[in-house]
């Protein structure tokens, strides 16, 4: 039943997750708004803006944006009519101070966070996607030192974001070990 799907989502997983994939198979699939704070941050720094350059050496070194950057940049989007569809976040929230903006945020809207899902995928794993990743793409932030503080950060400052949001809204794991299309399925369950 379409009233009763859950198109408010936030996706979670490390990096190399495939986060990135799978929210941009939801917004194929049902329509939402994607909003990958990441990608945002990469465009405006290659854009040479002048917020591109106060992150830049933040995405080079692998550390989070300062968290009121964050919030300021992703709040014009939650309210884009574009996302009257639901939306996916992707890389956001990150710590737990964005995570309490965003509830703020979202209840202001009257748009809820519906889910949070989180893509688990083992470290040695991981680490192998983003080495591919590395030489298939120019990111200057998957260079071995850099995959390490990425995946350090997530464990000690994304990870409790998951223990807060659970209070308030359901946390679904998925297997992100499976192939691409299992994964896509399973996130269609879950959130339907
Ligand atoms: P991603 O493409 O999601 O892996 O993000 C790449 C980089 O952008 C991260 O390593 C951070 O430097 C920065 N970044 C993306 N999203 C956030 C966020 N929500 N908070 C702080 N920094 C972020």
């Amino acid at each position: 039943m379409a009233d009763a799907a859950r198109h408010n989502l936030a996706l979670f997983g490390a990096a190399g997750s495939g986060k990135g994939t799978q929210a941009k198979f939801l917004r194929r699939e049902l329509g939402v708004e994607h909003i990958a704070t990441g990608e945002m941050l990469r465009h405006e720094r290659s854009q040479g803006t002048e917020l591109g350059q106060t992150v830049a050496a933040y995405l080079d070194a692998g550390k989070l944006v300062p968290d009121e950057v964050i919030v300021a940049m992703i709040r014009h989007r939650l309210g884009d009519p574009q996302a009257d569809a639901g939306f996916v976040l992707d890389g956001f929230p990150r710590t737990v101070a964005q995570a309490r903006a965003l509830q703020q945020m979202l209840a202001s809207l009257e748009r809820p966070l519906d889910v949070a899902v989180v893509l688990d995928v083992p470290t040695e794993q991981l680490i192998s996607r983003l080495a591919l990743r590395a030489r298939l793409e120019e990111r200057g932030d998957d260079t071995p030192d850099v995959i390490a503080e990425r995946l350090r950060i997530y464990r000690d400052q994304t990870e409790p974001v998951l223990e807060y949001l659970a209070q308030s809204v359901p946390v679904v794991r998925l297997d992100g070990a499976q192939p691409v299309e299992e994964v896509s399925q399973a996130l269609l369950q879950a959130i339907a």
